[in-house]
């Protein structure tokens, strides 16, 4: 397991228990030490570029310090409050503002009469953010777009109310009074290599329509119902790139709340080179060495050439990994005929 991936340094306790236990739950969220992340529409809250934490007594941010009783009131209205956990027993809140109108989220900036405080993209803020503060966001936001997608009952259609402090919902029609729990879109994201004969291993990588030219990346693709993991990465890479692969390991795993999936890494060894693209999904693919991955720019990097997947990715963890044991094996193949 790699701990240095993003958005897997989760720092909070998600009192999985406890969060059940209805007056716990009403306690830490009338508490003064009680932590708040706002939320809304895909961004959360900034103050002069630092993410900010609110509590009912004051900013934790040391730098100002004010109370908020009456911007806490208007925003715990909204019922969008989702415990995520506990740290040294203070517990943690998202709430999620989005049901404000344009106006009404200005409204509400205003009350708060503090500089430099807007809301930034997630996605884009990531380079603001600590690995641990990463995983809290991400879980966060996994959670609020579960929610909103939850709000009526996928049985009868009825409205649905939040219990467990947001971790379950359970359909409001007495006769049917289903319960909904948090979904994660399992996804297999593969790196498959292929060891010819003779000379250096080749990795396949490819470049996708949705993502900008020159940006290689390995194929993914969701898991379908009744499938096991390695099938599903077998048929995405057969669907993809036309090539049958085998012996398929499991390397790491990561959350990715783009918008609730799981990416579930593997390398995977290819029977052949032999290409035929899914056009729909791929603008082209190649096989490539370790070497000339070297010399490959990064991400957002405004140069031509061909680019690596963003760092914070599996899929550059899948990579580097691959490039990594590759130039071992062959330091270890030079030390050996040093010897002989
Ligand atoms: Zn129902």
């Amino acid at each position: 397991m790699n701990n240095d991936l993003t958005f897997c340094q989760m720092p909070l306790d998600r009192a999985s228990t406890l969060r059940k236990d209805q007056t716990w739950m009403q306690d830490k969220l009338s508490s003064e030490d009680s932590c708040f992340y706002f939320f809304w529409r895909g961004k959360f809250l900034y103050h002069q570029q630092k993410l900010t934490i609110f509590t009912k007594k004051n900013s934790i941010d040391t730098e100002s310090e004010y109370t908020h009783a009456e911007v806490f009131t208007d925003a715990l209205h909204t019922n969008g409050t989702i415990f995520l956990g506990t740290s040294a027993d203070i517990a943690y809140f998202v709430c999620d503002l989005s049901i404000m109108t344009d106006d009404e989220i200005g409204l509400w900036l205003a009350k708060l009469v503090i500089e430099n405080i807007k809301f930034i993209d997630f996605r884009r803020s990531l380079s603001l953010l600590s690995p641990q503060q990463a995983a809290i966001l991400s879980y966060g936001k996994a959670l609020i777009h579960w929610q909103q997608s939850a709000l009526h009952c996928g049985g009868c259609g009825a409205k649905t109310k939040a219990l467990d402090g947001g971790h379950r919902r359970v359909c409001l029609d007495d006769n049917c009074q289903k319960e909904h729990f948090p979904r994660t879109d399992p996804a297999v994201i593969m790196l498959v290599e292929y060891q010819p004969k003779s000379g250096p291993a080749v990795c396949l990588l490819a470049e996708h329509h949705r993502t900008p030219e020159q940006a290689f990346s390995t194929l993914a693709g969701f898991v379908d119902p009744g499938e096991s993991l390695q099938e599903a990465v077998a048929r995405e890479v057969l669907e993809e790139a036309g090539v049958h692969v085998t012996n398929i390991r499991y390397v790491d795993s990561q959350p990715w709340p783009f918008p609730n999936s799981l990416m579930i890494g593997f390398i995977a060894q290819a029977s052949g080179l032999d290409l035929c693209l899914e056009e729909e999904e791929l603008r082209s693919a190649a096989w490539f060495t370790a070497k000339q991955l070297v010399d490959f720019k990064e991400w957002g990097d405004d140069i031509e050439g061909p680019k690596l997947p963003r760092k914070e990715s599996i899929a550059r963890l899948l990579i580097d990994a691959w490039c990594k044991s590759q130039f071992e094996a062959s330091a270890q193949v030079i030390a050996k005929a040093n010897q002989e």
